[in-house]
């Protein structure tokens, strides 16, 4: 019986069957190169803009169409299934970035970022995390001290998706007391910034084709206008309402990832031979397989089900931190027992489930750890 998504609709069929073969033809060829510039090129980010998978969710008064989260959850899962070069920049930059400054930026601030974030000519990161600072967000060091009419950053920040690339960078930065209250984001705009400076792109074990950086900030200035909110000290409140959409991201990521790693497993494990028969007719393959099939349908059915939750404005805390852990646990599980299946040649760069394997590991760690997940789960029993 053939599956289809609830949130699916007519319409987003339509894009799909525009959207999937422009995919296949136009980025996929240019994935190897991405790797190995550790940067996927401008010109890709400015053609999904074009083909209006950019901020699809965002009011068309904004340069968005005015979609749901379905149209997001359609784009997350056909980039991971065609270019998973993509997805983590691209759901930085739509899914979560657009979502700050739509939902706690001023009609000023939006009518000035979102069409640009659209189009695919402004690239959006945001910065938490920092060298001694991870998990525990509210101990957050970088600072943003008002003086006159300027707020002046100092700090520094690492293992920020899009940090090389980045036009708009959201800091997560102290402008008050200790702990989480005394926090705020700032919109940094980074085109010609004094006291504003990339570290390097770091040398990850995967997400080979997405950039990863340290940011740098000596005094670098940015004006009170660029306040996310009408206030001071809102910044902790405002990453935690927009944690379960980035935490539903990943887990949409991490089941269509799985769904990959096992139709090409299947596929292999039907043409390669071993005793005189195909690999896929041991019954520890069969076994295998029909294992990882089953946890990745029951994946799919509740990463589903929150994407309905999310587009009804009911998706909580709890429930997104769920689907993360579990979705990225079962997605590593999945990718190990594939490459296994796949033998030597399944450690072989240039077969594809050999990058879904290094790929998939950082989906435990990023957006939240695992640990960090059940923590919010277990204090909600
Ligand atoms: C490729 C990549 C992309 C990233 N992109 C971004 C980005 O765009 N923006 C951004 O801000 N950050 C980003 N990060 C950072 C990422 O979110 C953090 O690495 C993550 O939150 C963990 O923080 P940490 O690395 O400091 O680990 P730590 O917080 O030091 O944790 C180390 C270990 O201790 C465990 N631990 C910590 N606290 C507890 C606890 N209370 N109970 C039980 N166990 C605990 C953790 O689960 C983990 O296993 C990215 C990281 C990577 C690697």
């Amino acid at each position: 019986m053939a599956y289809r998504s609830a949130w699916m609709t007519a319409e987003l069929d339509q894009f799909r069957d525009q959207f999937r073969p422009f995919l296949e033809k136009e980025l996929a060829p240019q994935a190897e190169k991405w790797r190995e510039q550790k940067m996927v090129d401008r010109v890709a980010w400015r053609a999904l803009g074009e083909m209006g998978a950019l901020l699809p969710s965002v009011p068309e008064a904004y340069g968005g169409i005015g979609a749901s989260f379905a149209y997001e959850a359609a784009v997350i899962e056909d980039l991971e299934t065609i270019v998973p070069e993509m997805t983590v920049g691209v759901s930085v930059h739509s899914a979560i970035v657009a979502h700050y400054v739509l939902n706690y930026g001023s009609e000023e601030q939006k009518r000035r970022w979102l069409p640009g974030m659209a189009k695919g000519e402004l690239i959006g990161a945001i910065a938490m995390t920092e060298p001694g600072t991870g998990s525990d967000l509210q101990n957050v060091r970088t600072t943003a001290k008002r003086q006159g009419n300027a707020y002046v950053i100092n700090g520094q920040k690492t293992f920020i998706t899009n940090g090389q690339l980045a036009d708009l960078v959201i800091v997560v930065a102290r402008t008050g007391e200790a702990g989480g209250k005394g926090l705020s984001l700032l919109v940094l705009e980074t085109q010609g910034k004094e006291g504003f400076r990339r570290g390097r792109n770091l040398d990850k074990i995967g997400l080979n084709a997405s950039d990863t950086s340290e940011l740098f900030f000596e005094n670098a200035v940015v004006p009170p206008d660029n306040l996310l909110g009408p206030e001071e000290g809102q910044g902790f409140a405002q990453l935690m309402q927009q944690l379960p959409q980035e935490r539903l991201a990943l887990a949409l990521a991490a089941v269509a990832s799985m769904e990959r790693a096992i139709e090409i497993t299947v596929a292999y494990t039907k043409e390669r031979r071993a005793f005189g028969q195909p690999i896929i007719d041991f019954q520890n393959t069969g076994f295998t397989l029909a294992e990882r099939k089953t946890e990745a349908m029951i994946a799919r059915v509740f990463v589903d089900w929150c994407v309905e939750r999310l587009v009804a404005g009911e998706l909580d805390t709890v429930i997104a931190s769920m689907a993360k852990w579990w979705c990225s646990q079962k997605q590593v599980e999945t990718a190990d027992e594939c490459l296994q299946l796949h033998g030597g040649y399944g450690y072989m760069r240039e077969y594809p489930i050999s990058r879904i394997f290094v790929d998939a590991r950082i989906q435990k760690i990023y957006g939240g750890t695992n640990e960090i997940m059940k923590l919010l789960i277990a204090r909600s029993l």
